[in-house]
């Protein structure tokens, strides 16, 4: 069943067209990742999926629900709703600096109000424990190591129990020996069968985590596919040179 339904989006900066007619589906319990150069919309993407951009054509249905509908916005409540099914993982973690790392997990739950301080405590708690950071609970950002920081973006992510994950280039501005922390929590939460959209330049784990994959060059997706299909026996050219390049 698909969880996500993105058709014809359209996007454009002046005189450039950054996404051009991007259709795919995700389903639940899919890990989808999408390659390509930079430069290739690869974000604009993902965030036209948060709402972080708004898109001039096409239409982006979450479980049932239009975010987007043939270029068209609900009002902001009904947006926030919708959103508010996706967690957004950044390449630069924007954690809040000033706020402690259980902080950090808590503040968006708490304007929420569902939940009371104990049990918001609780569950940050048992994420920082399952990521392996509950030592650093009272740590401040700034004295954390990248691949720490990224974990807790994760977490704090989950703290809004959304249905599906989306990560834009997560492992980008760490350190090589870093990055495999980061991805080690990714492959869990696939483990588990959280629904998650990775844009990537990690062919490692694409290839091993995901069950499909998106190549996008210049604003399309140019195909898609199992990663066996995509890595093995590219259809087009431009895949195969990107992926010579990549791999
Ligand atoms: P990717 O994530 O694949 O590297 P992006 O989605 O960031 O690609 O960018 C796609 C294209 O859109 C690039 O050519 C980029 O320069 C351009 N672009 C992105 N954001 C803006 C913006 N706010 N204004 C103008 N051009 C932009
Ligand atoms: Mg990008």
């Amino acid at each position: 069943m698909a969880i996500i339904e993105v058709s014809n989006l359209k996007k454009s900066y002046g005189k450039l067209d950054v996404l051009k007619k991007i259709t795919f589906d995700v389903n639940k319990n899919d890990v989808v990742a999408v390659i390509g150069p930079s430069g290739s919309g690869k974000s604009t993407m993902l965030r036209s999926l948060v709402h972080l951009e708004q898109v001039e054509a096409g239409s982006i249905c979450v479980s049932g629900q239009y975010l987007v509908k043939d270029g068209v916005y609900p009002k902001l409540p009904e947006i926030k709703q919708i959103t508010a099914k996706m967690g957004m993982v950044f390449q630069h973690f924007n954690l809040f600096p000033h706020l402690t790392v259980q902080e950090n997990l808590m503040i968006a739950p708490k304007l929420v109000k569902k939940e009371t301080s104990v049990e918001l405590q609780q569950r940050s708690s048992e994420l920082l424990d399952k990521i392996g950071l509950l030592n650093r609970a009272k740590a401040y950002p700034a004295n954390l190591s990248g691949g720490q920081k990224q974990r807790v973006a994760i977490a704090r992510a989950l703290m809004m129990s959304p249905e599906i994950l989306l990560f834009d280039e997560p492992t980008s501005a760490l350190d090589p020996e870093l990055t495999g922390e980061v991805l080690q929590v990714m492959k869990d939460l696939a483990e588990e069968h959280m629904t998650m959209i990775v844009v990537t330049h990690e062919m490692g784990f694409a290839k091993e985590v995901a069950n499909k994959v998106i190549f996008m060059d210049n604003g399309e997706i140019i195909e898609s596919g199992h990663p066996s299909e995509i890595f093995t026996n590219p259809q087009f050219e431009r895949t195969k040179v990107f992926l010579n390049r990549s791999l």
